[in-house]
């Protein structure tokens, strides 16, 4: 396509071209330019390179100001996902109590409407009752000593109670509102593992930990003279699956529940509890373990990760989210119970994502947008509302594969009706 084509100004037009003929990089272009014309400038010689012309991705209403200076380098537009609502979902936790309508982001079909039908479900059945268990961010850097005994020596120093208030201090100068809360370590022949871990109020908080822990290996060289290899020893553990993660907790380790009476499962998902509580075990629990799992759970992935795009939050931390386990059990009045725990869930409503216009738009949904009156509350209230909506999903699924597949595989086994 012309430059020409374009419509540039004369400035722009100079620019396109030393950009295409390499004299100024993609990732300095903002040094010579607003950021709105760096965006479309880059865009512009994409379409140069690719010999294509966008449709789409030019089409946006994010701020190109804030989203340059904070979340993405080297931008060139946006992409769009559909964004649809689940509810009303009635959550009984002790910072969301209330009904919400659960923002969505995804490309699956018929997921909002599975996770919609379980919203009903818990709703008609009085709610989801939610408590959040441990609440706590890690970053874990690795030290390497010189012999075992100067390892012993490490280990012993870091777990003495003096060490901790030193390092306490020294982390807790780099951020208003996080708290370290402990320091674990690991040990693997000469090498240690010190898990940090921080209460980080409404943010999700990697960056907030990382810059604190960073400041600790300052006072670790300067009073027991070991130096890190590395600040991030993924003993952490960020955005892989880990069973560190799923029995520590990383982020928020919460678990919702909820009772649901005969008639409604029958009524609602067109099964019984009892081939639910069969469909769990076999599925969920028996299946997962034989697989070698590390997630007890039908689809908790799904339900997080639609959430999560909408709700700017860290799409990787979907990997932990993945870990939750559900549980299906008969009560004696012939109910069914239900509840899922979710080892590991980082969330945040400050920093991150949670600042672009459009999932500002869904935490303000969701009333948790920004810092809570009470540092942290905001973070909690939400994970209350990600646990609640990924029971809502686990209950729709459940009782759909009860429903249609386990139903025929009795009838065909004549087993006859549960
Ligand atoms: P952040 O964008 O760095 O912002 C969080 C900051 O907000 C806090 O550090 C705090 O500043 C301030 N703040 C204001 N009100 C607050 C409140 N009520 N509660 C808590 N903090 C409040 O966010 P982050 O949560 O620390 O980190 C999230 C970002 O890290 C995401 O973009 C994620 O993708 C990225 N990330 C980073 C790493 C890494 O290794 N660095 C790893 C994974 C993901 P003060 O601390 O100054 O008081």
């Amino acid at each position: 396509m012309s430059l020409e084509a374009y419509e540039l100004n004369d400035e722009e037009k100079l620019l396109l071209q030393k950009i295409l003929a390499g004299e100024i990089a993609f990732r300095k272009i903002e040094e010579v330019s607003d950021p709105e014309t760096a965006v479309k400038l880059r865009r512009l010689a994409i379409q140069e390179f690719a010999k294509l012309e966008f449709e789409h991705i030019q089409n946006f209403s994010l701020d190109v100001e804030a989203a340059t200076k904070k979340n993405i380098e080297n931008m060139i537009g946006a992409v769009q996902i559909p964004l649809g609502v689940a509810g009303l979902l009635k959550v009984n936790g002790e910072y969301a109590d209330s009904e919400y309508y659960i923002p969505l982001a995804t490309t699956e079909g018929a997921l909002v409407a599975s996770v919609n039908r379980g919203c009903s479900v818990i709703t008609r059945s009085g709610g989801a009752n939610v408590r959040i268990f441990e609440d706590e961010m890690t970053r874990a850097p690795v030290f390497k000593l010189e012999s075992l005994d100067r390892t012993k020596k490490f280990y012993d120093w870091v777990k003495n109670p003096e060490t901790f208030e030193q390092m306490k201090e020294v982390a807790e100068k780099t951020t208003r509102f996080g708290k370290l809360l402990g320091v674990q370590p690991f040990v693997a022949g000469t090498y240690v593992y010190l898990r940090f871990s921080y209460d980080t109020k409404d943010a999700m908080g990697m960056n907030m930990v990382t810059i604190a822990t960073d400041a600790v290996l300052h006072l670790i060289a300067d009073e027991f003279g070991a130096q890190p290899i590395t600040l991030s020893g993924n003993m952490c553990t960020d955005k892989k699956p880990a069973s560190i993660s799923t029995i520590l907790g990383r982020g928020k380790t919460v678990v919702a529940e909820v009772t649901i009476p005969a008639e409604i499962v029958k009524e609602t998902l067109k099964c019984t509890p009892e081939t639910m509580v069969e469909v769990n075990y076999s599925k969920n629990l028996l299946g997962s373990a034989r697989a070698g799992a590390l997630g007890f759970n039908a689809h908790a992935a799904n339900i997080i990760a639609a959430v999560y795009l909408a709700c700017g939050q860290d799409a990787a931390h979907v990997v932990e989210g993945s870990t939750a386990i559900t549980s299906m059990e008969l009560t004696k009045y012939e109910e069914v119970h239900c509840s899922v725990t979710l080892p590991a869930l980082p969330v945040g409503t400050v920093g991150g994502g949670t600042t672009l216009g459009t999932q500002r738009d869904c935490l303000n949904l969701l009333g948790v947008a920004g810092a809570g009156d009470v540092p942290g509350t905001n973070a909690r209230k939400f994970a209350e509302i990600v646990a609640s909506a990924v029971l809502a999903g686990e209950i729709s699924l459940i009782g759909a594969q009860a429903a249609g597949h386990l139903a025929r595989a009795h009838a065909q086994l004549g087993r006859g009706k549960f």
